[in-house]
């Protein structure tokens, strides 16, 4: 498989680069199903072209990852962590490459991408910490001579299955504690960013991965998904994409009963209350819109403005907006990066034509930038109605929409109005609001006085139809445990006798 000359001159180390996937401690190039292309979605050019495995070789991996599964599982959770640490480092090492890589598959700014790296490492340490922390519990049991033992085992053989918008940070946030408990994993990368998950894999094998511990398969999702969904071999699949899709791949993996994970799409409120600090709200706001072009499933999707602040908080932000800095993201002090493919541009001007037809209005941006290709402008709309499609569905694009409001009780139905609950955003300085409408809102987390909400110690996830289950923090490694008890009669008898 091929990558095209120039691209990729700017990697310290070029053999991280690779373009073949990567099963049972293989590189595979030749994929019996063909190959696809990648492209940079800055110039819309192909970069690089990675084999297209068939079911069979999916199923291949499946069972490489299986009979990797004992031995991985029988070394000490001390011996895992000194692995994972080991491929925490190269990827601190190599973080430069990495970014470059993402940068050029998915388009974000270097910045971001190098802060996408830091953010994907920050897992593998975590969870090579957490690895020696997995803990059962014992009690006593109801007849004294009793004992009630729970361990704590790997679930076993898991399938990951990881979106394009942050490619390395969806690996390893399920990748690492995956490996921490003792599973192994076959990770799907999307079909638009798979070379950052093979740069990855590439460490891994550095690391001291054993073969068959983690594969990356490349391929067609109609092809590759029904075999990891439908096998047997697979007791976990763990997912980050849209809705739509998680949906499906739950009900597949229903026939055979898997344990699962999904993260799932958002559509974010941001609620700016006129007690509000307002230099805050609109840092705040600005970063939880524009971060990665607007392609973030925690990203705010409609921001709820009190009418005592709105104009001017409008304004500021308007201000703001027109000064982002667009462009290649390569190039110095870019801020927003082109979207990551045509569909992405038309969904996001459907719904600006939708609220502008509606009465909004432009207060920034409005279309796409004068580059052209898929460089939208950033986008501010004013008096956007509660009611229109870009308040409904995730628009995945920099558009900043601002609604109106006045009464507390109608922004937070408002923000609730809605099938998603990922994330959402409170802007106050008032306390007994804060507990009020933060225990109101119908999300997995909430930002108070801040748009970022990600890190590695907090655990991420939504509720309703944003996903189940959480990534992250201390309670990410329990995804990939599962209890045994054992009803231990006799080991309650080594008390003295009466
Ligand atoms: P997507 O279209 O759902 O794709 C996600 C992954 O699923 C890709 O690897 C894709 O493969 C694969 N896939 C698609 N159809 C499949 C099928 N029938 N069987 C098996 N695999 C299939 O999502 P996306 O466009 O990449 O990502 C954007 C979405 O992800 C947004 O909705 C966003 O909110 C969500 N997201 C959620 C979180 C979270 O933590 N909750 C984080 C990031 C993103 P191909 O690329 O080969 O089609």
């Amino acid at each position: 498989m091929t990558t095209t000359a120039n691209d990729f001159d700017v990697l310290d180390d070029p053999t991280l680069l690779r373009t073949a996937a990567y099963v049972d401690g293989a590189w595979i190039t030749d994929g019996e199903s063909g190959s696809f292309a990648v492209d940079n979605p800055a110039t819309g050019r192909a970069i690089a072209e990675v084999p297209a495995l068939s079911a069979d070789q999916v199923a291949e991996a499946l069972d490489a990852a299986e009979r990797a599964q004992a031995g991985w599982r029988a070394l000490s959770a001390k011996e895992r962590s000194k692995v994972l640490r080991r491929w925490f480092d190269l990827t601190e090492t190599h973080a430069d490459d990495l970014a470059h890589i993402i940068v050029l598959e998915q388009g974000k700014p270097l910045a971001e991408a190098r802060a996408e790296v830091a953010y994907a490492a920050s897992f593998i340490e975590w969870f090579a910490e957490e690895a020696k922390r997995v803990r059962g519990e014992i009690f006593d049991s109801p007849k004294a001579s009793g004992r009630v033992v729970v361990l704590q085992e790997p679930v076993g053989v898991c399938v990951a299955v990881t979106p394009w918008n942050f490619p390395a940070a969806m690996i390893t946030r399920k990748a690492a504690p995956a490996l921490a408990a003792g599973c192994t994993m076959v990770v799907k990368p999307a079909s638009q960013t798979p070379l950052t998950a093979l740069a990855l894999a590439e460490l891994a094998e550095r690391a001291g991965v054993p073969a068959g511990v983690l594969s990356v398969v490349t391929g067609k999702a109609r092809e590759v998904g029904p075999v990891l969904t439908g096998s047997p071999i697979v007791r976990k699949i763990s997912f980050t994409g849209s809705t739509e899709v998680g949906r499906q791949l739950l009900q597949e993996s229903a026939l055979t009963v898997k344990n699962a994970s999904m993260e799932l799409g958002g559509n974010a409120p941001i609620l700016v209350f006129d007690d509000a600090d307002i230099p805050t709200a609109v840092d705040g706001v600005l970063a939880a819109k524009f971060r990665n072009s607007g392609e973030s499933c925690i990203g705010a999707n409609r921001v709820y403005v009190q009418n005592g602040i709105y104009d001017e908080f409008a304004k500021a932000v308007a201000e703001r907006t027109a000064s982002l800095v667009v462009g290649s993201g390569l190039e110095d002090g870019v801020q927003i990066g082109p979207l990551i493919d045509e569909a992405a541009v038309e969904k996001v001007a459907e719904h600006i034509a939708d609220a502008t037809g509606g009465g909004a209005t432009v207060l920034a941006g409005g279309g796409v930038h004068d580059r052209g290709g898929r460089f939208f402008a950033p986008t501010v709309l004013a008096e956007v109605a509660p009611t229109m499609l870009i308040t409904r569905e995730e628009t995945f694009g920099p558009v900043l929409p601002l609604v109106r409001f006045e009464d507390e009780a109608d922004v937070v139905r408002w923000a609730n109005d809605t099938e998603f609950g990922l994330a959402a955003y409170l802007f106050t300085k008032d306390a007994e609001r804060t507990w009020r409408v933060a225990a109101a809102l119908e999300a997995g987390m909430v930002g108070i006085n801040t748009g970022l909400i990600s890190n590695e110690i907090a655990p991420f996830g939504g509720i309703k139809q944003s996903g189940l289950g959480r990534e992250g923090s201390v309670h990410g490694i329990e995804e990939y445990l599962e209890m045994k008890y054992l009803a231990w009669e006799g080991a309650g008898t080594t008390q003295p006798d009466a």
